[in-house]
């Protein structure tokens, strides 16, 4: 449970006074959370400096100058449309206060005639006269210490003023406690760094536009105690599998050499390398988690399987787990045939089974007839009971979180597990979304996989793309067109694929066209995807549904809409979808026009190499790490304030102290101990803590 301590920091955002549910809206809408928490982790984005303080005769132009002047007279006009003014003046020179849409009682009551006020905002010349339009700031004499400081800017949405957001986040930083320090006191002493609470006070006030830069001093801590609670979250998992004893299994070739026997093919050498660091570790007494890292189509799915066969040849249950439904499918079609000489049972269980279907499934798997169990999420659920796993395969690892994984590492007596992704993860990111996990990799190009010319283009030659698939389309070719992510919605995201099929069909005719989205039903999604892998389909318009892992050889064409918005490696891994067959594959990526130089540089990446390493590394160093896979679909951590693009040594230096922390005092119950747990809490890692003793 949450300590007492956070629990103010947990509130909504409405618990602040002011704060009502519409601003909550815009708030969340700009820092991603609608907590107070999520407001303190919004750092600023610039400032303005309104130290500037002259007397109005000497006031540049121009820039923001602070003020003090004596209000003098109100002046409406007559004419409605005319702004309404206030004239000022101090003991040298006059300024006029312009106001449009006037709320003349305000004005009054804010700006009283004969008193003193301060006024901060842009000083102008208007024909000969100083004049300030709307003043940003207007305020006592007593207010004149805060006015004429430099004020935070904070990143804004529509419908948010930065007023708002300022108060919003004053208000929380006020009830931000004292905490106890989880750092090591010589490192704070070395580093310059100040307590937790003051450190954030410290960021939320920059003292100039340094302190705005990721290695500003505040900044640095701030990002560390974010590493630091990220690295000890995952030692504490990690430690805790590793705590439960593994089981040694003890395969005997005997079902993968008939599999293997029957394979079209040999293994490449990387295959046998990746099957070879499995099978020790699954002889081992620990327990394996091991991560397979190969591009798409480098063969993933037979190193698994033969796997997956080995801990069924020592008499226990092995499960393969997918994002999604289609991808759960695949693997079923793909690996049914080729274990049906051996004479397993293979049993597949998603959301959609349901009723009778579902029980016996869930009766096959707990009691121990089935061998094989293939499927999605729904292997998480409380009700599946296994009757012995011993080998779990999660593909597309980075679709899940940290807790999924350990849900299913849970249902096991000591399951050893093997987690596939296609994503080539720089090292630094690996690091945070595993902590020290075993890698095997495939290196070899995948099988039969010719290059891809990839091509870039503005949206606006859509008639010449249209017209170039047409001819494609005589010759037989079969064509992904990817519709863009648009919102953080999928119904959005399904009315522009509509659209957008809509358009196809009016061009290509009906029969032609299919469309699947994440909105559409799974029978009706698999149909549209049987229609395009039989040929029935000439055109496939998806969002992204159109998976990693989706494989249709015959298709050679891919458009991309907006690719710009995309994640690079994202794109790589649609671009992957083709180039399996046999001609010519071509990729189109289509852009809306203008295309900034940033765009221009990525784009370029994708076009010049099929290196998905190299595209993962240069992306990370062109965008950092949180834009890196396409945050919506990522699934690692997404930091708050650390950024691996300028952080990645403080993350070395959290994980060494989060495993020397962990030496030490590994079920952190000493004073730091405490305190780190505090700190565990604070960046949500709640199902770490339920892993230590008397967590
Ligand atoms: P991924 O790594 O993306 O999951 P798959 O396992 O789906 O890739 O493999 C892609 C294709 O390559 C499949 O059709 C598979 O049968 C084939 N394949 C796998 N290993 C080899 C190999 N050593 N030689 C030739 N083809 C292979
Ligand atoms: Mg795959």
């Amino acid at each position: 449970m949450r300590p007492e301590i956070l629990f103010d920091l947990f509130k909504s955002v409405t618990s602040l006074q002011g704060v009502g549910p519409r601003n909550a809206v815009t708030l969340e809408n700009a820092t991603g959370g609608n907590r107070l928490v999520d407001l303190l982790w919004h750092l600023p984005v610039n400032i303005i400096d309104r130290r500037y303080a002259p007397k109005i005769t000497e006031a540049q132009t121009g820039i923001v100058a602070t003020i003090t002047v004596q209000v003098l007279k109100h002046k409406k006009s007559p004419n409605r449309r005319a702004p309404y003014k206030v004239e000022c003046g101090d003991d040298m020179g006059k300024l006029t206060l312009v106001f449009f849409h006037a709320h003349e009682d305000y004005l009054r009551k804010v700006l009283p005639e004969g008193e003193t006020r301060v006024v901060s905002g842009i000083v102008e010349n208007f024909s000969g006269a100083l004049q300030m339009t709307h003043p940003d700031h207007i305020g006592t004499l007593e207010d004149i210490e805060k006015l004429q400081a430099i004020e935070p800017v904070y990143g804004l949405t529509a419908g948010l003023t930065l007023k708002t957001i300022s108060k919003a986040i004053r208000a929380a930083l006020d009830m931000v406690p004292e905490l106890p320090e989880w750092l090591d006191g010589a490192q704070c002493s070395q580093q310059g760094w100040s307590g937790w609470k003051a450190t954030l006070l410290e960021a939320h006030n920059p003292d100039g536009s340094s302190a705005l830069e990721p290695n500003a001093t505040p900044r640095l801590r701030l990002a560390y105690d974010e590493l630091l609670a990220n690295q000890l979250a995952l030692a504490v998992v990690r430690r805790t599998l590793r705590r439960q004893k593994g089981r040694a299994i003890k395969t005997t070739g005997k079902l993968s050499e008939i599999v293997l026997g029957a394979l079209p093919f040999q293994l490449t050498p990387s295959q046998i390398t990746a099957l070879e660091e499995i099978s020790t570790d699954m002889s081992g007494n620990e327990r394996m988690l091991r991560l397979l890292q190969g591009d798409v189509g480098s063969g993933k799915t037979i190193v698994a399987l033969l796997a997956m066969l080995g801990a069924i040849e020592a008499g226990h249950q092995s499960a393969i787990m997918a994002p999604t439904e289609i991808l759960a499918r695949q693997h079923l079609s793909t690996i049914t045939p080729l274990v049906e000489a051996c004479g397993l049972n293979v049993v597949f269980l998603s959301g959609r089974e349901k009723g009778k279907t579902r029980k016996s499934v869930l009766e096959s798997i707990s009691s121990g007839t089935a061998h094989i169990i293939i499927g999605t999420h729904a292997l998480f659920q409380d009700d599946v009971e296994f009757f012995d796993l011993a080998f779990a395969v999660i593909d597309e690892q980075h679709r899940f979180g940290v807790h999924q994984r350990l849900t299913l590492a849970a249902k096991g007596r000591a399951v050893d597990m093997l987690v596939m992704t296609a994503t080539p993860i720089p090292r630094t990111l690996m690091l945070t979304a595993y902590g020290d996990l075993e890698v095997s990799r495939l290196t070899e190009k995948p099988a039969g996989r010719l290059p891809v010319d990839t091509r870039v283009m503005p949206i606006e030659r859509l008639d010449h793309v249209i017209d170039g698939l047409r001819r494609s389309i005589e010759t037989g070719a079969r064509i992904y067109w990817v519709c863009p992510l648009v919102e953080q919605s999928e119904k959005i995201d399904a009315a522009a694929a509509e659209e957008r099929h809509k358009y196809l069909v009016s061009q290509f005719g009906i029969p032609r066209v299919g469309l699947v989205h994440g909105r559409l039903k799974g029978a009706q999604k698999d149909a549209v995807m049987a229609d395009f892998k039989t040929g029935n389909l000439d055109i496939l318009v998806a969002t992204t549904v159109i998976e990693v892992g989706v494989d249709v050889p015959e298709a050679t064409i891919m458009v991309i809409e907006h690719a710009e918005r995309y994640g690079l490696s994202q794109l790589h891994q649609l671009r992957g979808r083709i180039g399996r067959g046999s001609g010519t594959s071509v990729c189109l990526l289509l852009y809306a026009s203008p295309l900034g130089a940033m765009a221009k540089k990525r784009l370029k990446i994708l076009r010049e190499t099929e290196d998905g390493f190299l595209i993962a590394e240069e992306d990370l160093r062109l965008r950092g790490a949180g834009e890196l896979l396409g945050t919506r679909q990522s699934g690692l951590p997404e930091f708050h304030i650390a950024d691996l693009a300028n952080h990645g040594d403080l993350l070395a230096t959290a994980r060494r102290d989060a495993q020397l922390i962990l030496e030490r005092d590994p079920e952190l119950s000493s004073e730091r101990g405490k305190a780190l747990r505090v700190l565990l809490y604070l960046f949500e890692c709640d199902a770490a803590v339920k892993n230590l003793r008397s967590g």
